[in-house]
């Protein structure tokens, strides 16, 4: 099987919520979005989809995803979409870094490799575990009495795992996650999520006042090396995100005891295949969680569903629906949110059909 064609197209995903907040007055209103379509000389077609939060959040944006395939695409014409290890080094070799770039394409070949072989890409990753996967609903940056509002909304939604949007002002955080707290049931989760928005001292004195509250801290401060020292003065479980982006941080991570819980992002690691070397090392190394990405919408929430339904339970802290914050539906098939769980299609591949009249014309055309 070969490669004969690379598509993408650009579909802005506005938001129920009108607007997303977090830290260091960071938002984003509407996503711009990018879907890729891989062909082959069989006619199987796999989709794959690229959705940055917002040009500041990760190094990546939205457009530098169409122009690095642009730059890409080219190269991977007569390869095998089937051999993803493979293809995965034929596109390092070709463009260095730009993770974000490739995961696209990666997802859509192994929708291929789905279709190909008759089996949805849950199993393919590993195998199925349970029924469904929980989801965390992230909780945009407000006052802390509107935070601790959209909990009750949430709950009622299904939702049981909260990820509090803080790394503002820290009094104002200590409040947030007061007012919060104060609003859980027993088995709900709490996540504070600093998005790298506080400075050392600051974070140090945001977890030494919330020390008695029942809460997970994420990613407080912006480099590695800071979270470190946050994280050796912290009584909490402790996540990091943004600054685990490879193997090398994620195994250094792992000798500095410096986190509970990883956030692993399909873009940031460059696509399912970087993303499940992570996740089963993880599973080797005995920490939890969170998989999902930086943003999406139908078939970013299918390629995730896949990931996370492929995770032996007990190691998945939590996962997201990206596809139930935003307006608009990009693909028939998605995983659709239930008592605040989901599941990954049964049908092979990502078991998900574009919508063409919502993606309209194609934006890069390689062939
Ligand atoms: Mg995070």
């Amino acid at each position: 099987m070969k490669i004969t064609r690379i598509l993408a197209y650009r579909v802005e995903l506005p938001l129920h919520e009108t607007t997303y907040k977090w830290s260091g007055g960071k938002s984003v209103t509407v996503f711009d979005s990018t879907i890729v379509g891989v062909e082959t000389d069989t006619g199987l077609i796999g989709y794959g989809e690229v959705c940055p939060l917002g040009p500041f959040y990760l190094p990546a944006y939205a457009e530098g995803v169409r122009a690095g395939l642009r730059e890409l695409g080219t190269h991977l014409l007569g390869e095998d979409p089937r051999q993803l290890t493979k293809l995965n080094r034929t596109m390092d070799a070709a463009l260095k870094g730009h993770p974000y770039v490739k995961s696209g394409i990666d997802i859509a070949c192994w929708d291929i490799l789905g279709q190909a072989t008759g089996m949805p890409v849950c199993e393919l990753l590993g195998g199925r575990y349970g029924e469904d996967v929980h989801l965390y609903r992230a909780i945009s940056q407000e006052s802390p009495e509107e935070m601790a509002a959209k909990v009750a909304v949430y709950r009622a939604e299904g939702y049981r795992r909260f990820q509090l949007k803080v790394g503002g002002d820290p009094d104002l955080d200590i409040a947030r996650i007061f007012a919060v707290a104060a609003m859980l049931q027993p088995g709900d989760r709490l996540v504070a999520d600093a998005n790298t928005g506080w400075v050392q001292h600051e974070a140090i004195r945001v977890v030494k006042a919330v020390r008695e509250v029942d809460v997970y801290i994420e990613q407080p401060c912006f480099t590695y090396e800071e979270c470190l020292a946050v994280r050796r003065q912290c009584a909490h479980p402790f996540v990091l995100d943004e600054n685990i982006d490879d193997l090398n941080i994620l195994l250094r991570a792992k000798a500095d005891l410096a986190m509970d819980v990883v956030n692993l992002k399909i873009s940031k690691l460059g696509g399912l295949t970087k993303i499940k070397q992570a996740r089963d090392l993880c599973v080797s190394m005995g920490i939890g969680m969170t998989l999902e990405d930086s943003w999406g919408g139908d078939i970013t929430t299918a390629a995730i569903a896949h990931l996370a339904q492929s995770t032996p339970t007990e190691f998945l802290f939590s996962t997201t629906d990206f596809n139930s914050y935003v307006t608009l539906s990009t693909a028939e098939g998605a995983p659709k949110r239930v008592n605040g769980r989901m599941s990954a299609s049964k049908r092979s591949g990502l078991g998900i059909k574009p919508r063409m009249e919502v993606l309209g014309k194609c934006v890069v055309d390689i062939s």
